[in-house]
């Protein structure tokens, strides 16, 4: 079974659709493996998405990403990586098929509802980024 990383970004916590995402997940095959809530820091934002340093949104997605509580979990699931990056959406919610989590629940490209890993690798290294081994034994 493979494992990915979602993060219920900051602005599906302050909405109150972090329940909602989460049904959605569930009703899609997901399983939960581990799951926090916190606020991150500029320094974990920052490493987080350090990939996007160069890129001209990273200021405001690590200003975003630190705004208020999100709620990164470990997801298990057959094909787990690919079939989230299918139930998320395209990253610009205008573009995102009817159905998907972004269409139903994102604002902008910036404030986009969830994040989701892009490959099986970054999926390993972003499950490590939050949780410790002995979370993940289950
Ligand atoms: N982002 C943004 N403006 C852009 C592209 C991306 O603010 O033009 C933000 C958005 O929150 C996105 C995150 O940066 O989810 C990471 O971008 P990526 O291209 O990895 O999109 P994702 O993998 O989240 O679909
Ligand atoms: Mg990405």
């Amino acid at each position: 079974m493979e494992r990915t990383l979602t993060i219920l970004k900051p602005d599906s916590v302050a909405a109150g659709n972090a329940g909602k995402i989460l049904a959605h997940l569930e009703a899609e095959g997901f399983r939960v493996v581990a799951m926090r809530r916190l606020q991150m820091t500029e320094a974990q934002a920052g490493a987080f998405y350090e990939v996007h340093r160069e890129r001209p949104f990273y200021g405001e997605l690590v200003e975003f990403m630190t705004s208020g509580p999100c709620i990164p979990i470990a997801l298990e699931r057959e094909n787990a990586v690919a079939y989230l990056r299918e139930v998320m959406g395209a990253t610009n919610p205008e573009e995102a098929a009817d159905g998907t989590i972004r269409k139903l629940y994102a604002t902008d490209v910036g404030r986009n509802a969830i994040h989701g890993s892009d490959s099986p690798e970054n999926a390993a290294i972003e499950v490590a980024f939050f949780f410790a081994r002995a979370d993940l034994l289950g």
